[in-house]
């Protein structure tokens, strides 16, 4: 197994992988690191992709999703065929209060006038608790998707406190990936999507802070209407970008 704090060999990784194929990367990361690698979904389509490439070349990685208590039923809803249709259990991750213990502790509806710190709460926390478990976080990020993901490589090795004195790598397999070829994939695939996708939602997250977005606009413009704010934190806060 490669260091985990070998910053060189990180680097090299994610130039080499530039140019290798979904498959490749993937099998990289289980023959490698096998369940110390797992996905992290909201069930967004590229996350997808990533899955059933995954599962179909007998990559069983561990999945786990965030449950905040605030998502949509149609979300649930495609959890569910996910797990029927790859055969596997999807571990959700949960808060610590639950939306109506929040609320009694630090007021009503917290997204409406602390947005940052609710998804911190209901987010960032229980996410750092599972990451400190991983050798590898696999994600469905895509560079098209927002401004603030433009930059992102295959391969990044990050820091943060829970950690300690080690890092994790956070792998993105589908970071070259267009909205069109997740979408071309996933209609040759027959593959379950969320159903709220026909009404016009892109990225798809809680309930208060999602709405549909409109022909023009960024895959994440639907997110957070009315803050200044494009990014939940799970794929920010991370201390040591390299
Ligand atoms: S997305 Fe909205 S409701 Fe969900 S955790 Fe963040 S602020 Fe809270």
């Amino acid at each position: 197994m490669p260091s985990l704090n070998d910053r060189d060999m990180v680097r090299l990784q994610a130039e080499e992988f530039e140019s290798a194929s979904l498959r490749e990367i993937l099998g990289w990361a289980w023959e490698t690191f096998g369940e110390r690698a797992a996905f992290g979904t909201s069930f967004q389509g590229a996350g997808l992709v990533a899955m059933h490439t995954a599962y179909t070349n007998g990559f069983r990685f561990p999945v786990f999703t965030i449950d905040t208590g605030l998502l949509f039923p149609e979300t649930l809803e495609l959890k569910t065929q996910i797990e029927s249709r790859l055969g596997f259990t999807i571990e959700s991750l949960h808060p610590e209060q639950t939306v109506t213990e929040q609320a009694a502790e630090l007021g009503p509806e917290l997204w409406k006038s602390k947005p940052d710190l609710c998804c911190s709460l209901r987010k960032v926390i229980p996410l750092q608790k599972k990451l400190a478990s991983l050798d590898v976080w696999i994600t469905g990020l895509r560079r098209q998707q927002n401004d603030t993901r433009e930059n992102i490589r295959i391969v990044e090795l990050y820091h943060f406190d829970v950690l300690r004195d080690r890092y994790i790598i956070k792998l993105n397999p589908m970071a070259s990936w267009s909205r069109d070829q997740v979408q071309a994939y996933i209609r040759e695939h027959d593959f379950p999507v969320n159903a709220l996708a026909a009404r016009g939602y892109r990225s798809i997250g809680c309930q208060p802070c999602t709405r549909p977005v409109a022909d023009g606009e960024s895959e994440r413009a639907g997110r957070w209407t009315g803050f200044d704010k494009s990014e939940c934190g799970i794929h920010t806060f991370l201390g040591s970008n390299i």
